[in-house]
C-alpha cells in the first residue's frame, strides 16, 4: 500500500511550492495535478479542437496521451511523447484549464492517470478536488488557502515579465477561484476530513513544518 497525501486549495495559495518540500522532506514524489488540466488546454490549443462541442470532445480525449516522466528530479509532463513543461503556463492556457477542467468527460479522462500513479509511488497530490473526488481515502488530506490579494501578490512576484499588472493577475485569480468553485463537477471545496490551513500569515517553512507535524504526530 502507498501513501497518499492530499493538498488541495485556489490559486496562488502555495500548494505547488509546499508540495514539493513536502515531497522532499518525505522523500516521496509530488504530482502537480494541475499540470495534466493545463496539457489538455495545451492540446486543445494546438489541434484547435472545438472542445464545447461533446463529440469533438470525447473524439479529442480519445487519443489524448499524457503521462509525467522524471527528468532532473522533477515530473515533466509528456504529451504523445513530447515535453510540453514549458508551454503551460501561459496565461491564455492558464484560464482555457479552468474552462475546459469543468467539462466531466475531461476529469474522468485524467482521473486514471492520476490513480495509476498512486497505486505504485507514495506522492503528494496536489490539485483542486484531490481530498474529495481522487484519493478519498488519502492517508492526510490538507486544504490550503489565503487571501484573495496576498495570493495576487504572491502570483505577482513570481511573474518574469516587464508588462506585468497586479490587479490584472488578481482579477484572473479571481474569476479562476470562482469558476473552479463553481462548477457542478469536482468543484474547489475543503474534504469533509480535510486539515484546513491558512497561509496568509505564514511562511511556506511554517506551512511545511505545520504538515510534518501533523503527519508525524
Ligand atoms: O493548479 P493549477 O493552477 O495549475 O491548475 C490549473 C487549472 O486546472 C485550475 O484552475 C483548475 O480549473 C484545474 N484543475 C482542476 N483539478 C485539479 C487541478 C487543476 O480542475 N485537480
Amino acid at each position: 500500500n502507498t501513501r497518499i497525501i492530499t493538498i488541495d486549495g485556489p490559486a496562488g495559495a502555495g500548494k505547488t511550492t509546499v508540495s514539493r518540500l513536502l515531497s522532499q522532506r518525505l522523500g516521496c514524489v509530488h504530482v502537480d495535478t494541475g499540470a495534466l488540466y493545463r496539457g489538455v488546454a495545451f492540446e486543445i490549443r494546438q489541434q484547435k479542437i472545438d472542445w464545447e462541442n461533446d463529440a469533438a470532445l470525447e473524439e479529442f480525449l480519445k487519443d489524448l496521451d499524457l503521462n509525467f516522466v522524471i527528468e532532473k528530479k522533477a515530473l515533466a509532463l509528456m504529451s504523445s511523447g513530447r515535453n510540453i513543461t514549458n508551454f503551460i503556463r501561459t496565461p491564455d492556457i492558464t484560464m482555457l484549464a479552468s474552462s475546459s477542467s469543468a467539462k466531466p468527460q475531461v476529469r474522468a479522462a485524467l482521473l486514471d492517470i492520476q490513480r495509476n500513479i498512486a497505486k505504485t509511488k507514495d506522492a503528494v497530490f496536489e490539485g483542486r478536488d484531490m481530498g474529495t473526488v481522487v484519493f478519498p481515502d488519502a492517508a492526510y488530506k490538507f486544504f490550503l488557502f489565503a487571501d484573495l490579494n496576498v495570493r495576487a501578490a504572491r502570483r505577482y512576484d513570481e511573474m518574469p515579465d516587464e508588462k506585468k499588472d497586479i490587479r490584472r493577475v488578481q482579477k484572473q485569480m479571481e474569476m479562476r477561484d470562482d469558476k473552479d468553485s463553481r462548477r457542478k463537477s469536482a468543484p474547489l471545496k475543503p474534504a469533509e476530513d480535510a486539515i484546513k490551513i491558512d497561509s496568509s500569515f505564514l511562511t511556506i517553512e511554517q506551512v511545511v513544518e505545520r504538515m510534518i507535524g501533523i503527519i508525524e504526530k
